[in-house]
């Protein structure tokens, strides 16, 4: 599965609506201090269902929205779309048979929070199912920070075991193990 484009409009400095396609086999994304590089991987995170300000590098989740800046006005929304190549058939579930799937999450200053999945509302669940056991997803360790790899290091045995199942494609069943005794 490829992540093949991301779109922003006024998520954090990308106040403009914005579209980066993602070349096959891309491998880094470079540019000056401030420019915006660790704001895109937010982005990405937070459309696949990242739900703590904290891991997205902010206080409170409107901290996400573009805040203004000189002669620009703030935002009043965020919106971030990812579209991922599945002609290779690595999503499972209700949306298996698409050949492409554009993933869409945006939030309101007064909170309002939505996602779509190629233009179907769905719920934050849904999202996260979606990403799950194909290795990409808000919290896998296909997206890697600053500092991860010490997170990495440092994790406790079951921080660590959770890595491995979602390397190893595991997780979707012990989520839904998870679903089936809770019911
Ligand atoms: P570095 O190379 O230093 O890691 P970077 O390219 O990763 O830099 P980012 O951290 O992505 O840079 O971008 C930081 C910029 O984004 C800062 O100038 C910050 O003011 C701006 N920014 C973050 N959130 C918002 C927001 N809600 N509204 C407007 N600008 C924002
Ligand atoms: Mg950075």
């Amino acid at each position: 599965m490829r992540l093949t484009r991301l779109y922003l409009a006024g998520f954090k400095s990308f106040a403009s609506p914005t579209e980066i396609r993602l070349p096959a086999n891309t491998l880094a994304i470079v540019g000056p201090n401030g420019c915006g590089k660790s704001n895109l991987i937010d982005a990405l995170r937070w459309v696949m269902g990242e739900s703590s300000a904290r891991h997205l590098r902010g206080q409170a989740l409107d901290d996400l929205i573009f805040a203004g800046s000189g002669e620009r006005a703030a935002a009043s929304r965020a919106v971030v779309e990812l579209t991922l190549d599945n002609r290779e058939r690595r999503i499972h579930g209700p949306f298996a048979a698409y050949n492409e799937l554009t993933v869409r999450r945006s939030l309101d200053r007064d909170g309002q929070s939505r996602y779509e999945i190629n233009n179907t509302r769905v719920r934050r669940r849904d999202v996260v199912d979606l990403f799950l056991g194909t290795g990409v997803g808000a919290r896998s360790y296909s997206v890697i920070e600053q500092g991860q790899v010490n997170r990495i290091v440092d994790a406790k045995p079951d921080e660590l075991r959770g890595y491995l199942e979602e390397a190893a494609g595991i997780s979707v069943y012990r989520e839904r193990r998870r679903e089936t005794a809770n019911r």
